[in-house]
C-alpha cells in the first residue's frame, strides 16, 4: 500500500515538475525563434516535446523509476546542450534542473548526474569568461549537496514509514497488514505458475503457561525469541508473520517435494532452540495449506488452521499437512 503511494506520489511530482518546466521553457522557444537563435529554439523545444513525451510515458506505462531515471538524465543533459549553444543567456536555467534531479532519482544518482553535468559544462561551455567558475562550482555544491541531504532525510523517513506500517512492534516479524498483501500477491504468482505455494499457522503450544508461570514479560521474550529463531532457519523466500498473539503464519514461496522434510525440520530446530528461563523445551504446532486452484487468502488461512487443530488434537509438537 505504502509502495502504490509512493508511485502515485511519484507520479504526481513528475506531472507537476513536468509543467511548470513545460510552461516555464516552452515561451523561451517562442523568444529563441523570433531572436532568430534557431539553435537554442530547437533544444528548448526538443527538451518540451521530449518531457511530454516521458511524462506521459510513465502515466500509461507505470514504469515510473525508470521513466524518472530518464527524464532526469535528458532534462540535465538538455540543460548542458541548451548552455553550449545559448551561453550565458541559459545559465540560470542550470540551478533549477540541477534542484529537480532530486525529485527524480534516488539522491546518490541525483549527486552523480549533477556531477557530470557540471564537468561538462565547465569543459565544454564558454560561459566561464563571464562567469566566475569559482562561484559556479561552489553555488554548484552547494546547491546539490543541500539537496542530498534533504533528499536523502526523504528517503529514510520513507523506509521508517514502511517499516512502521509492516513489522510488527514486538517481535519484529512482519505484521498482518504485510500478510495479507503478500498472501494477495502470492495468490496471483500461483495462479500464474501453478507453482504450489506453502502457508502455515504456526502457534506456541501451552503458551499461556509459560505466561502463567514466568510472567507476561517472559512470555514476550519467548515471542521474540521465536521469531529469531525461526527467521534464522527460513529460507530466502520463506517469510514470517504475526498472525496474532501467539500465532504466526509462515508463507513458503517455493514448492517442492523437500517441503515436507523443511516444515519438519524447523519445528524440531523450534523445540531444540526455543527454551523458558528453566532450560524447558517449548514446542510449536504447524497447520499446512499448499496451494490449489481456486484459493483465496481466507479459505487458505481457514485450510490451514484446520489443520493447525488437528495437530494440537493429535498432541501438539506437530506439523499437519492440510489435504483438502
Ligand atoms: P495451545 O497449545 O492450545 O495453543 O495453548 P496455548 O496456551 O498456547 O493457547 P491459548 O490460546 O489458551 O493461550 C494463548 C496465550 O497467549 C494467551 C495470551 O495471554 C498469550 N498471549 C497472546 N499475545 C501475547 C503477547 O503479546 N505477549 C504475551 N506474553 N502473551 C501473549
Ligand atoms: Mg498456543
Ligand atoms: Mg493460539
Amino acid at each position: 500500500m505504502i509502495n502504490q503511494l509512493q508511485q502515485k506520489y511519484q507520479l504526481s511530482l513528475l506531472l507537476l515538475l513536468s509543467c511548470v518546466a513545460v510552461l516555464g521553457v516552452f515561451p523561451f522557444v517562442v523568444i529563441r525563434y523570433f531572436e532568430g537563435n534557431i539553435t537554442a529554439a530547437i533544444i528548448d523545444m526538443t527538451l518540451v516535446v521530449g518531457m511530454i513525451a516521458l511524462v506521459a510515458y510513465a502515466h500509461y506505462s507505470k514504469k515510473i523509476r525508470l521513466i524518472s531515471a530518464i527524464l532526469a538524465l535528458f532534462i540535465n543533459i538538455g540543460v548542458v546542450a541548451i548552455v553550449v549553444a545559448n551561453g550565458i543567456n541559459s545559465f540560470l536555467w542550470v540551478y533549477p534542473v540541477f534542484a529537480s534531479t532530486f525529485i527524480l532519482v534516488k539522491p546518490m544518482e541525483a549527486f552523480g548526474i549533477n556531477m557530470v553535468a557540471g564537468a561538462s559544462l565547465i569543459a565544454l561551455s564558454d560561459i566561464f569568461d563571464t562567469v566566475s567558475m569559482g562561484s559556479f562550482i561552489v553555488t554548484i555544491l552547494m546547491l546539490s549537496i543541500s539537496a542530498f541531504v534533504y533528499a536523502s532525510h526523504g528517503v529514510k523517513q520513507f523506509r521508517l514509514l514502511k517499516a512502521l506500517n509492516t513489522v510488527d512492534a514486538l517481535t519484529g516479524a512482519f505484521n498482518r497488514r504485510a500478510m495479507s498483501s503478500d498472501i494477495q500477491a502470492a495468490l496471483y504468482n500461483a495462479e500464474r505458475s501453478g507453482i504450489k505455494q506453502l502457508l502455515a499457522i504456526v502457534d506456541l503450544d501451552h503458551f499461556k503457561a509459560v505466561n502463567d508461570k514466568y510472567g507476561h514479560a517472559v512470555g514476550d521474550q519467548v515471542l521474540k525469541d521465536f521469531v529469531s529463531i525461526t527467521t534464522s532457519h527460513i529460507r530466502k523466500y520463506d517469510r514470517l508473520y504475526r498472525f496474532g498473539g501467539e500465532e504466526f503464519v509462515l508463507l513458503m514461496l517455493q514448492s517442492g517435494e523437500q517441503q515436507h522434510a523443511f516444515v519438519d525440520n524447523l519445528r524440531a530446530a523450534i523445540r531444540t532452540d526455543l527454551k523458558t528461563p528453566d532450560g524447558e523445551a517449548i514446542t510449536v504446532s504447524f497447520g499446512v495449506a499448499a496451494w490449489v486452484p481456486g484459493t483465496t487468502e481466507a479459505s487458505w488461512l481457514k485450510r490451514a488452521d484446520d489443520a493447525l487443530y488437528l495437530a494440537k488434537e493429535s498432541g501438539r509438537d506437530l506439523a499437519v499437512f492440510s489435504n483438502h
